[in-house]
């Protein structure tokens, strides 16, 4: 029995324990805010068993790799929006090949034509949110339903909306467990990290992408500016909305 199950028994009132959920998550977090990306996963593999999964944009393989060392067989669940590049798709499928994972396809309710149809086309240049809730969020939040936890690879440097995240925080619009276990790493620490491992990158990196999406929304940066304004530019847009 993991620590969360501990946290949800069902019983006599004596037999409850005191913790909620939230008070457990808040506890981890302080605990493990100076531990290694390693030591979280640990963690989170310890206290969440199967019932956790890793989220990944396949910009890049690092957690992947560094999750299926501690948890061979997790599930990685990659959001298909139909519209991603070519490079992006290849790497989803060298992933499924190289790694001991069980990546999972996530797709939208309606595909691109379908969306066309019944929103007009191009609803990304017209209305970016809208068509990321459809294309992103929603998708990868039915497809989360069935977990207790998830690993992200967000990192504070990267937004300013993630600065204040914590390695382990209560996702509360989905009411289930985020682990972020390479926050504080900056673009050092993730170089060195798929240079030492001969991690899987997705090839749009050597070609001035930093920050990969989808293509429509996606441009290729100048060398030194910041490495998401490639995303959704001109349109005052900087995060699709999963980690909001
Ligand atoms: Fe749509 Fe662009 Fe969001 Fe992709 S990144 S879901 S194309 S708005």
């Amino acid at each position: 029995m993991t620590l969360l199950d501990t946290a949800r028994t069902d019983g006599p009132e004596t037999a409850r324990p005191s913790l909620s959920l939230e008070d457990i998550v808040d506890s981890a977090a302080s605990a493990l805010e100076d531990a290694s990306p390693l030591e979280i996963v640990r963690w989170a593999a310890a206290t969440f068993g199967d019932r956790i999964c890793l989220t990944s944009s396949m910009s890049d393989a690092a957690l992947i790799h560094l999750v299926s060392k501690v948890k061979p067989g997790v599930d990685v669940l990659f959001v298909d929006t139909g519209y991603h590049f070519a490079e992006t798709v290849g790497t989803r499928d060298a992933v499924e090949a190289v790694y001991p994972v069980n990546v999972i396809n996530v797709t939208p309710s309606r595909t691109v034509a379908e969306q066309d149809r019944d929103l007009g086309p191009r609803l990304h240049g017209r209305n970016p949110d809208l068509c990321c809730h459809l294309r992103k969020v929603e998708p990868l939040s039915r497809a989360l339903e069935g977990y207790m936890a998830w690993f992200t690879g967000v990192r504070r440097g990267e937004t300013r909306s993630r600065k204040e995240m914590r390695v382990v925080e209560w996702d509360r619009k989905r009411e289930m467990v985020k682990v972020n276990p390479i926050l504080h790493w900056s673009d050092e620490d993730m170089e060195n990290y798929i240079s030492d491992n001969g991690v899987l990158v997705n090839p749009l990196h050597y070609d001035d992408y930093p920050s990969i999406g989808c293509e429509p929304c996606t441009s290729r940066v100048e060398p030194g500016d910041d490495p998401r304004s490639g995303r959704w530019a001109g349109l005052g847009k900087v995060e699709c909305g999963i980690h909001l």
